[in-house]
């Protein structure tokens, strides 16, 4: 019998479920390891739990969401979450510094029909996690790790550093001292490679806060190079708006 793994989808762009599907090289063999229970972005095929492993991505911002993810915790042995979105609540948790009702009539045509909660959280927020993957979106490498990992009993290898670590073993020059450009990377949660940095542009936090981020050292720094309150605010509240809003109220 192959272990069941199956991947489960709230409220998501579905960028970090792709990422399962451009593992490209490594994909027929993970296929071979494992039974694809559930993956509505693969096949239509569903098979009934317990699931050995579950991925989730997406935030719960409904109330059929919060109801849905205590069924998914009860038929998963594991649960991991993929991304921004279900380990911090994404982008879409800027909801939870307005008043949701002016997005949803700014968006919809008819807001009347639309049935949604006051915010976006993370599925860490409801139910017991057992891993946190983090990204926007995830990246393969660290997905095929943490899959691996779970199938083989043992933990993932993820380190909890900062970008700033993968910049430098890159050997990229820093953007902020050389050329005063703003970077998230040294709060930042270590997993893109230092993307951004290595084309000569500051990181946007895309991991979201790494284990101990010194956000007020950070936030003095963007001040000297220029950037006011409202700046600031505004590169921290993007795609892991919500951890970032943590983690800068824990450092005040
Ligand atoms: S974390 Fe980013 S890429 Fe992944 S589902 Fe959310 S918005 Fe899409
Ligand atoms: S460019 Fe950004 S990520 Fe790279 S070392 Fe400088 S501050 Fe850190």
């Amino acid at each position: 019998m192959k272990p069941k793994l199956a991947v489960w989808k709230f409220a998501s762009c579905d960028g970090c479920q792709l990422t399962l599907l451009d593992l490209e090289d490594e994909l027929l063999a993970l296929a071979g390891l494992v039974e694809l229970a559930e993956f509505r972005e693969a096949t239509s095929g569903a098979v009934e739990g317990p699931y050995d492993l579950s991925l989730v991505e997406g935030s719960i911002t409904t109330a059929h969401d919060a109801e849905r993810i205590q069924e998914v915790r009860r038929a998963s042995k594991a649960l991991v979450t993929i991304g921004a979105c279900a380990t911090a609540g994404g982008v879409q948790a800027l909801r939870n510094f307005a008043d949701v009702r002016e997005f949803v009539s700014a968006v919809y045509a008819s807001p009347e029909y639309i049935s949604t909660l006051a915010t976006s959280t993370p599925i860490a927020a409801h139910v017991r996690v057992d891993f946190e993957l983090h990204g926007c979106p995830i990246d393969k490498r660290q997905l095929l790790e943490v899959v691996t990992a779970f199938l083989h009993g043992r933990k993932p290898g993820i380190p909890s550093t900062s970008v700033c670590f993968e910049c430098k073993r890159r050997g990229n020059v820093c953007v902020m001292v050389a050329h005063g450009t703003p970077c998230l990377g040294p709060v930042t949660h270590a997993g893109c490679g230092a993307l951004c940095p290595s084309y000569n542009r500051g990181c946007y936090g895309c991991f979201g806060p790494m284990e101990t981020p010194n956000t007020v050292s950070l936030t003095r720094q963007l001040h000297v190079l220029g950037m006011d309150d409202r700046d600031v605010d505004r590169v921290f509240r993007t795609f892991n708006v919500r951890a970032f809003e943590e983690a800068r109220g824990a450092d005040a």
